[in-house]
C-alpha cells in the first residue's frame, strides 16, 4: 500500500495528532514509538503498528514524524532500521518536532542524496489543547512545489499552516517566537515585581500596561502574577501550560543557532540560563515558563 501515513512520536502533542490524522485522513495510518504503552493506544484507536521506522517507511509513502530533539530525529531518519534505510521514491516527510535548524537540513540534505524523497520541517506552535482540538500553528519550510502536498496532510491537525522558506526556515520561526517569549516573560515578571514593591496593585498595572507602550503577550494574556488574569497557570499555582524545560529547550537551540550564525542574543541567552537554572530546581522544574515571577518575586507562590 504506497498511499498510507505513517506517524512516529506519539507523545503529548504526537498522540493526540495522530489521533486526529486517523479520523480525518483517508487510508492506514502505521504508528512507532519507542514507548509500547502509546503504540497500544493508538492500535485501539484503530492504527498499525510498526516495529521500527523503517517498517514505517516501507509501508507509507507520507511520514509525519513528531519527537522531543535534534538526536532523535537523526537516530530516527538514519541507521539500519531508520526510515531512510527503507524509504521510497516519491516519500515525504514532515517532521513537527522542534529541532535544531541545521539538523533540519541535514536531515532533509541525506532524504535528497539517495532517493528522490522530500522533507520538510513542520514544527508547531500551540500546546497539547490546540493538538487535541487540531488547532495547531504548523510553520512549514521546505520544497514549494510540495507545500499543497505536506498541507493536506498537516490540515487535518492545524488551523494554521504557513509557508516559511527552505528547509530549516520553519524551526527558524519556532525558535524566533519562542526566544522573544521567553525574554518577554522575564521582563514583564521583573517589571510586574517592582512595580508591586513600589505600591502598585499588579491590576492596575496590568490595565495600564495593557492599553500602553509596554502591552505584550505575556502581559496581555499570559499574565504571570497570580490573580490578574483567570484561567492561566499563573492562577493555577503555575500548573500545566508550558513548561520551564521545554522553554529551556527552545531557548537552547536559539542559543545554539545564534552561535552558528554569529548573532548576538545578549538577551536571549540570559533568558536561556535563567529557565536552566529553573529547570533543574524542583520547586519549577515542572512548572509552567511564568513561574519565572515567582523565582524573581521570591514569594512563596509554589
Ligand atoms: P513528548 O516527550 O511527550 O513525546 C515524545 C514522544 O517521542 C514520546 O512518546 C517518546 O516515547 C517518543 N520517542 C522518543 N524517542 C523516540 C525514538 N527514537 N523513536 C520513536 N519514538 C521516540 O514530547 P511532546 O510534548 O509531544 O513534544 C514533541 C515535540 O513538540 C518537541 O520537539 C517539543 O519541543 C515540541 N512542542 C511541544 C509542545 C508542548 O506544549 N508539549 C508545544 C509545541 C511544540
Amino acid at each position: 500500500n504506497t498511499s498510507s501515513l505513517g506517524f512516529i512520536g506519539l507523545g503529548n502533542m504526537g498522540g493526540p495528532m495522530a489521533m486526529n490524522l486517523l479520523s480525518k485522513a483517508k487510508g492506514d495510518l502505521w504508528v512507532y514509538d519507542v514507548n509500547a504503552e502509546s503504540v497500544d493506544k493508538a492500535v485501539k484507536a484503530g492504527a498499525k503498528a510498526a516495529s521500527a521506522p523503517a517498517e514505517i517507511a516501507e509501508n507509507c509513502d507520507r511520514i509525519v514524524t513528531m519527537l522531543p530533539n535534534s538526536p532523535h530525529v537523526m537516530s530516527t531518519f538514519g541507521g539500519d532500521q531508520g526510515l531512510l534505510a527503507a524509504a521510497k521514491a516519491g516519500t515525504l516527510f514532515l517532521d513537527c518536532s522542534t529541532i535544531d535548524p541545521a539538523a533540519a537540513q541535514t536531515v532533509s540534505i541525506s532524504s535528497y542524496e539517495n532517493w528522490v524523497v522530500f522533507f520538510m520541517d513542520a514544527p508547531v506552535s500551540g500546546g497539547v489543547g490546540a493538538a487535541a482540538a487540531g488547532t495547531l500553528t504548523f510553520m512549514v519550510g521546505g520544497p514549494a512545489a510540495e507545500f499543497e502536498a505536506g498541507q493536506s496532510i498537516l490540515q487535518h491537525m492545524g488551523a494554521k499552516i504557513v509557508a516559511c522558506g527552505e528547509v530549516g526556515t520553519g524551526q527558524a520561526a519556532k525558535i524566533c517566537n519562542n526566544m522573544m517569549l521567553g525574554i518577554s516573560m522575564v521582563g514583564v515578571s521583573e517589571t510586574y515585581n517592582l512595580g508591586k514593591r513600589l505600591g502598585l496593585d499588579p491590576k492596575i498595572l496590568a490595565s495600564i500596561v495593557n492599553a500602553a507602550s509596554g502591552r505584550c503577550w505575556a502581559s496581555d494574556t499570559y499574565n504571570p502574577v497570580p490573580g490578574v488574569i483567570e484561567g492561566v497557570p499563573s492562577s493555577n499555582g503555575y500548573a500545566g501550560g508550558f513548561g520551564t524545560t521545554l522553554m529551556a529547550k527552545d531557548l537552547g537551540l536559539a542559543q545554539d543557532a545564534a552561535t552558528n550564525t554569529q548573532s548576538p542574543i545578549p538577551l536571549g541567552s540570559l533568558a536561556h540560563q535563567i529557565y536552566r537554572v529553573m529547570s533543574s530546581d524542583p520547586r519549577f522544574a515542572d512548572k509552567d515558563f511564568s513561574s519565572v515571577y515567582a523565582l524573581l518575586s521570591e514569594e512563596k507562590l509554589i
